[in-house]
């Protein structure tokens, strides 16, 4: 069974667009009103002795929701917490939304100060909902040990330049948590992968740098890892099974931060990029309300324009302005209706360009069909869909217009949902 492209592939030619010359620090937003908080949790887990509406936080207090690990928030701002409310996330992913509405002064909470000993403990429980989104589950498996972690210094889409900015204005606060990632993880070979150019005069580091290429999707985490790790990712296997970690640089920059300070950071830099492609630096509260940003920059949308979190490629469209800043947005595209390319539905002429462009080398004409029937076992099966890096260039070269990432990101959704049943119905059988 032919799995890959027998057409060879060229490498596509989308270069990321280096910060302009004279950015400076991100321009703050003026303190928010309310926040809402997306905690990865179902609305109906929630343990009323934990949390309640009208309980009074300060700002980087831990809110739990259950008594899991994960099921946390921190506080990013002094208040009353005004709604707790069920929230769907993208791909059906369930969160509750908890909103605090604003005190007049702020307090800020001082519990991490007896937890900011570097422990993986400590780490876990307080800095998980940090900028940029540390994750420290992978070191909870002794069974896949990890031995590499990667510091993501690329931006992950075209435009952004939240990763550029923090490894050309935070370098202080990268080295600290790199050290602090060492302490807590006990893994000693870290790698900070960044475009080009970007590291210089910056002396010992405690982590090699590897350089990527300019072109995009050189920045996304499965190339980064074959190129740190000389050999391709199977198929089915993840990064960690590879021994691999990955953190954002902002991520690795905001535990630095935390455990130099013993305070939770909650302030996300976004690169805002408006209608008409100006990108600006942004600094809010995790939790801000879209609303408050489009306000600041006195954008006003008319019908059909497109908020999409993310960047160009692989962003995705909300549709609410009260959509809160969350720990791992990175950008806010604003797209205006008639700049939008609409899909459509032509069938698929088999012009191959979508094939050609696949840094993964995938048969994407005949995926495509089985994604479009809703065959997404047949697609995962006969070509490669776990291979996919989600990269979004084959919806780009598309001249039928076929939204063949959305279809994509779909059908990992569904078999992964698929997946997760399956695994819960066999442990209660083994119960
Ligand atoms: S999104 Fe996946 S299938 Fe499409 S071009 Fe990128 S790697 Fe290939
Ligand atoms: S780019 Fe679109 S039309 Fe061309 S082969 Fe791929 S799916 Fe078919």
């Amino acid at each position: 069974m032919i799995k890959r492209s027998f057409f060879g592939f060229t490498t596509p030619r989308i270069q990321y667009l280096p910060m302009p010359g004279q950015v400076t620090t991100p321009a703050p937003l003026k303190r928010p009103d309310n926040v809402t908080l997306l905690v990865p949790c179902p609305a109906g887990d929630v343990d009323d002795k934990l949390v309640q509406i009208g309980d009074h936080v300060k700002s980087g207090q831990k809110i739990s929701l259950t008594s899991a690990p994960g099921a946390y928030g921190i506080a990013s701002l002094s208040g009353t917490l005004s709604a707790i409310d069920r929230f769907p996330g993208e791909a059906g992913r369930e969160y509750t939304a908890v909103t605090i509405t604003a005190a007049e002064a702020e307090t800020l909470d001082n519990a991490f100060e007896d937890r900011s000993e570097p422990t993986l403990e400590n780490a876990a429980a307080f800095l998980a909902c940090a900028p940029g989104a540390p994750s420290f589950e992978p070191f909870t498996e002794p069974d896949k040990p990890i031995h590499t972690i990667i510091v993501n210094g690329m931006d992950q889409d075209l435009l952004v330049m939240t990763a550029q900015y923090t490894l050309a204005f935070r370098m202080a606060d990268i080295q600290a948590g790199i050290k602090f990632l060492k302490a807590v993880t006990g893994v000693e070979n870290i790698v900070l992968a960044t475009p080009r150019d970007a590291m210089h005069g910056y002396g010992e580091i405690g982590a090699s740098v590897m350089t990527m290429d300019a072109t995009y999707p050189s920045g996304l985490p499965k190339l980064i890892a074959q190129k740190v790790l000389e050999k391709e990712i199977p198929n089915g296997k993840s990064f960690q099974d590879m021994g691999v970690c990955f953190f954002t640089a902002e991520a690795v920059a905001s535990i630095g931060r935390a455990f130099s300070d013993r305070q939770i950071p909650f302030e996300k830099t976004i690169t805002f990029i408006d209608k008409q492609g100006n990108r600006s630096l942004i600094s809010a509260r995790i939790g801000t309300p879209i609303a408050d940003i489009l306000k600041e920059y006195q954008v006003s949308l008319e019908e059909k324009d497109r908020i999409i979190i993310g960047g160009p490629m692989t962003g995705h469209s909300i549709f609410s302005t009260q959509y809160p800043v969350q720990p791992f947005t990175d950008a806010i595209l604003l797209q205006d209706h008639g700049d939008i390319a609409l899909t459509s539905d032509y069938p698929c002429i088999n012009c191959g360009d979508c094939v050609r462009m696949c840094p993964a080398r995938i048969q994407v004409n005949l995926l495509v069909r089985f994604l479009e029937a809703g065959f997404y076992e047949e697609a995962a099966e006969a070509y490669d869909l776990s291979a996919c890096l989600e990269c979004g260039i084959c919806s780009y070269v598309c001249v039928s217009k076929i939204p063949i990432f959305q279809y994509i990101r779909l059908a990992k959704h569904e078999l992964g949902r698929v997946a997760s049943e399956e695994t819960a119905t066999e442990e209660a059988t083994d119960e």
